[in-house]
């Protein structure tokens, strides 16, 4: 989402002043916008500002974690099965992920990133419901806190039914709610990750939920009947009370971070 600046700009009503404002707020962006689409490093980040530019708005965004990238293949294949299934469960055919509303916190049931990942990458139709394209997650956190990103936040992944039109997914490498909310590590990776998603997009803490809290979500939608109340068991209302807890901890968003916007 990006904040529109002319809004500003209307409660001025000298033209001059309307114009040195305006001024001001192309050299705050142009460093940024430019930052923001230098090549990316080796884990596909670009963190670091620039030498020589301390602009506030770099400076938020410095708060993206560390990210390793380690994409699932989604070729066209796949995102034609993800809008013929986006058509089919939510009326219109679309791979795309546009502002997204929700982040939803998923445990693997896997031992490691890497298992992880091998269930995410080949495609074909999921064992659960037998529909493809398969399932994914746009992130996983390891027990060690690194953060593993598998697709583009820029695609839409399956990883909850009713809920994949407007959410971002994240796994968390473990068998339980318990087990990843008593793990220091997993958390500090896990709230930094949704910290920077949810001031990125504007999500509302309340709509960073649990897997299994999805089918009361106001954003879940579902045409097909038989899986209208489908759910899943991770992430309970009670764990994500206490996630949310911390999660507000982290702080509240700084405004700026939020104008610049470009999928990863
Ligand atoms: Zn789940």
């Amino acid at each position: 989402m990006i904040d529109d600046p002319t809004n500003d700009l209307t409660e001025h009503r000298s033209p001059r002043r309307a114009a040195l404002l305006l001024f001001a707020l192309i050299l705050l962006v142009l460093p940024a916008a430019l930052a923001h689409s230098a090549p990316a490093s080796k884990q596909g980040e670009s963190a670091t500002p620039p030498p020589g530019t301390s602009s506030p708005l770099i400076r938020a965004a410095a708060h993206k974690p560390p990210v390793i990238q380690k994409r699932i293949p989604f070729g066209k294949k796949r995102r034609r099965e993800m809008a013929g299934y986006s058509k089919r469960h939510y009326g219109k055919r679309e791979w795309r992920l546009k502002n997204p509303k929700v982040i939803v916190q998923h445990y693997s049931v896997t031992p490691t990133i890497a298992a992880l990942y091998n269930t995410f990458r080949t495609d074909q139709p999921d064992p659960e419901f037998n529909e493809p394209p398969n399932v994914c997650a746009h992130f996983g956190v390891a027990r060690s806190g690194k953060i593993f990103q598998f697709v583009s936040l820029d695609n839409r992944c399956r990883h909850t039914v009713g809920l994949n039109q407007t959410s971002i997914g994240i796994e968390h490498v473990g068998y339980s709610d318990h087990e990843v909310l008593s793990n220091p590590k997993q958390m500090r990776g896990s709230l930094k990750l949704t910290r920077w998603l949810r001031c990125r997009f504007d999500i509302r803490i309340r709509n960073v939920i649990g897997h299994n809290e999805s089918l009361s979500s106001p954003y879940h939608r579902e045409k097909v009947e038989a899986m209208k109340n489908v759910t899943h068991g991770d992430f309970k209302h009670s764990s994500m009370n206490r996630y949310r807890k911390q999660l507000r901890g982290t702080g509240r968003c700084k405004r700026l971070q939020r104008l610049v916007v470009s999928p990863v």
